[in-house]
């Protein structure tokens, strides 16, 4: 038995990975479970999976949770609940699947005990994917991507020992695909909230539609595949059926296909080095006849020249980037600032930000991140 620790279970890749796992309970069995404060389904999750260890936020909550499932399980809350359930020794694979900087310390957590990574986090990898990364090939652990786009290009690159040329990154171009900046002025956050090709949780929902999501993409591609800025492409292709694609130095090309549906790529990452048969509906080639690529529009969607301005500065810069779009975007989902204003808050905390230590932590980091929210909820109100 494969023993697996999910934390984010009760999200939108955590909800997927569980209907994954349910396929795969007699090969793979579920030892700990995290959410941010959804008692209730966690509870649910907890019944059904009969997992060691349930965690929660914040302790009241885990107390409830407590009285309601102490036949069954432990239950710790808070980030010391979370690094325990990513690091507990029984576990073979931590599924990451928080939004947000929020998965970070219990991704390190999981690292320093050699235990190996399936990350759909993507935002954890954008902020350190420079500790991340060395600290797990001194570890000698796999970070396994979960990200459709990522999993595209390690299934490309899986027994090739050299590193490609260049790699395309397909991009759906969101709800707005085709809409100019004047026509994006008085978008709802319903309306940003729908995308067609994906159903996903609220935050990557608004990043898809700024196109934020691709360069958060971008940045994490970086650090995944060891790959300098100008050799990580991006293709505007609305159908998601070529979910990514790498060129070698003889220009022979090599891309992954399949129906866009998260499952295939959570189940890769959780069987990996294992290929399992599942019931998810496979890709109809004639239903899927017609393939399109355009070049993104940087120009009315300016988060994507954002996130490679950010990853050509290096240092905090990624960081500042990603946490101030993380504020942006929490402050648009309540209706505290409009859709453009997005990218307009990023683009002043990039140019604000003096990053003096270029040198990266742990804790620098952190710092880097609570400057760049402090940052954005000033701007706020000027917005
Ligand atoms: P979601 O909002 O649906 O779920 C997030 C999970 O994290 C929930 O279980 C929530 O309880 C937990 N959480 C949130 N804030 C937390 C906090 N501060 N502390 C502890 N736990 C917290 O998000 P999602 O759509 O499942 O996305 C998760 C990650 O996967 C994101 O980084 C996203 O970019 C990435 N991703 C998602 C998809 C998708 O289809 N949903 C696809 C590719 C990548
Ligand atoms: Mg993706």
């Amino acid at each position: 038995m494969k023993k697996i620790s999910i934390l984010g279970s009760t999200g939108s890749i955590g909800r997927q990975s569980l209907e994954v796992l349910e396929n795969l309970s007699n090969t793979h069995q579920v030892v700990a479970l995290t959410a941010f404060s959804n008692i209730d389904l966690l509870e649910e999750q907890v019944r059904k999976f009969r997992p060691n260890l349930a965690v929660l936020w914040d302790e009241n909550d885990a107390l409830e949770l407590e009285k309601r499932v102490c036949n069954i399980c432990k239950v710790d809350f808070g980030i010391n609940g979370m690094k325990y359930a990513a690091a507990l020794s029984e576990v073979d694979l931590v599924l990451n699947s928080v939004v947000g900087n929020a998965g970070l310390l219990p991704t390190i957590a999981a690292l320093e005990v050699g235990k190996p990574i399936a990350i759909a986090n993507k935002e954890v990898l954008v902020t350190a994917g420079e500790i991340i990364m060395p600290l797990a090939r001194s570890k000698n652990v796999e970070i396994l991507p979960v990200d459709s786009e990522h999993s595209a290009i390690f299934q490309c690159l899986s027994g090739h020992v050299q590193l490609p040329d260049k790699i395309y990154l397909t991009a759906s171009g969101g709800p707005f695909r085709g809409k100019t900046k004047p026509e994006m002025v008085d978008i709802a956050v319903e309306q940003a909230l729908s995308h067609p090709n994906w159903s996903m949780g609220q935050k990557i929902s608004i990043d898809s539609a700024t196109m934020m999501n691709k360069g958060l993409e971008v940045i994490e591609a970086r650090w995944l595949f060891n790959l300098a800025p100008k050799q990580i492409h991006v293709l505007v292709h609305p159908q998601s059926i070529v979910h990514s694609m790498v060129e070698f130095v003889d220009g022979q090309v090599l891309a992954q296909l399949g129906a866009p549906d998260m499952r295939l790529a959570i189940q890769h990452a959780i069987t990996y080095p294992n290929r399992l048969p599942n019931p998810f509906k496979r890709l109809n080639f004639v239903e899927h006849n017609t393939l399109t690529f355009n070049q993104p529009d940087t120009e009315n969607f300016p988060c994507l020249a954002l996130a490679y301005r950010a990853l050509e500065a290096g240092g905090h810069y990624p960081t500042v980037l990603n946490a101030a779009n993380e504020a942006a975007v929490d402050a648009f989902l309540n209706r505290k600032i409009g859709f453009l204003d997005i990218p307009a808050i990023i683009d002043r905390a990039l140019s604000a930000y003096n990053d003096e230590n270029k040198q990266l932590s742990i804790e620098s980091i952190l710092m880097a991140e609570s400057w760049a929210k402090t940052f954005a909820a000033r701007h706020f109100k000027g917005a």
